[in-house]
């Protein structure tokens, strides 16, 4: 059902730059519909240096919160009360609650579902991290709450790879001195520090050629494509090696999710491995995002299937 805008109307939105090819509009209001909600979400483009003011604008106007997109994840840092350990350990908010405290004052809390939202993707696929030996390859944005995840799930061992490989060290050094992992920065420290009897190290750094990339898959349960590799308009891309079949026992995960099949999962499927599309993913942490404004009193599951149906559908329009 969807409500006629009134004065009853509560708002969110994603704020970015520029941002009006957002599936996000898309997929909340299909769910706000079908949860009988009388809100509305709406993208905004907001110039990177005028993040903070109309993060404090939105929350003056009432809205219950927002979504926040490249490049501000962390420009909007400047506009918080608060934040949340995993979005406080990555340096990068991509969810704002407004709420105000008990003295009537407005609180800005910034949060990250961009962990959970892999994290519980992966999960919901069946497959579980604990244990398991773990490809990343990437070292962006995405990235880091990618390990994040991975660590605090309890992943055995991951290899980063990046094509600059400065950046992939920077990033396993950001979160060990963070130390806000859920039981990562311990074991990170003891890679960093490790005498040959110790157990295998959690993380470890690479430059990504070819030869380092088919190595560690050959002896890993799962590669994640972090990078941008494969995403429209540049569809041909693809981190993987043309005529080299993938371990048919591996899990290839991509995080682009436009297209949906990218050129990587297409050749794992050929290989016989597993593959997984990133628009699960981006569905969960736009699930995530309405439970916290929602005051998490949402089936996030439910939910997740829904947005991802609705941002399946958008795409197909557009
Ligand atoms: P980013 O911070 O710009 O990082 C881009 C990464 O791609 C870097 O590691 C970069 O390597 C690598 N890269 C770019 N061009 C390359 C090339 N030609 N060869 C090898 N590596 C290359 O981007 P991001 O924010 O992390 O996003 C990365 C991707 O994840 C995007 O496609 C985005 O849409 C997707 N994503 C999906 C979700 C989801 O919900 N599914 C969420 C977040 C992001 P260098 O460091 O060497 O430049």
């Amino acid at each position: 059902m969807s409500f006629a805008i009134n004065g009853q109307t509560q708002l969110a939105g994603v704020i970015g730059w520029p941002v009006e090819h957002s599936l996000s509009p898309a997929m909340h209001n299909a769910a706000l519909d079908a949860l009988g909600l009388n809100w509305r979400y709406v993208a905004m483009p907001v110039q990177p240096g005028e993040v903070v003011a109309a993060v404090r604008g939105l929350a003056a106007l009432g809205f219950r919160g927002c979504n926040v997109t490249v490049p501000h994840k962390l420009e909007v840092i400047a506009a918080l009360d608060n934040v949340a350990p995993e979005a406080e350990a990555l340096g990068a908010v991509n969810t704002l609650v407004f709420r105000r405290d008990d003295g009537g004052r407005l609180r800005i809390t910034g949060h990250n579902t961009d962990v959970g939202g892999f994290i519980g993707d992966l999960r919901a696929n069946g497959f579980e991290p604990e244990g398991r030996r773990i490809v990343v390859v990437g070292a962006g944005g995405a990235a880091r709450g990618v390990v994040y995840g991975l660590l605090g799930a309890g992943a055995a061992r991951i290899v980063v790879l990046n094509r600059t490989v400065e950046r992939a060290r920077q990033l396993v050094a950001d979160l060990t001195q963070s130390g806000k992992t859920a039981q990562g920065p311990q074991r990170i420290e003891r890679t960093l520090t490790r005498k040959p009897a110790d157990p295998a190290p959690p993380v470890e750094v690479a430059a990504l050629t070819e030869v380092t990339l088919t190595e560690a898959a050959q002896t890993a349960d799962l590669l994640v494509n972090t990078t941008t590799l494969g995403m429209w308009p540049r569809v041909e891309g693809c981190v993987w090696p043309e005529g080299t079949p993938l371990p048919p026992t591996l899990t290839v995960y991509d995080l682009v999710y436009n297209p949906l099949e990218t050129h990587l999962l297409h050749l794992a499927r050929q290989s016989g491995a597993r593959a997984i599309d990133g628009l699960g993913m981006l569905a969960r942490q736009g699930a995530l995002a309405l439970d916290l404004w929602m005051g998490q009193a949402l089936d996030v599951e439910a939910v997740t299937a829904l947005m991802r149906r609705a941002a399946i559908g958008q795409k197909a329009e557009s």
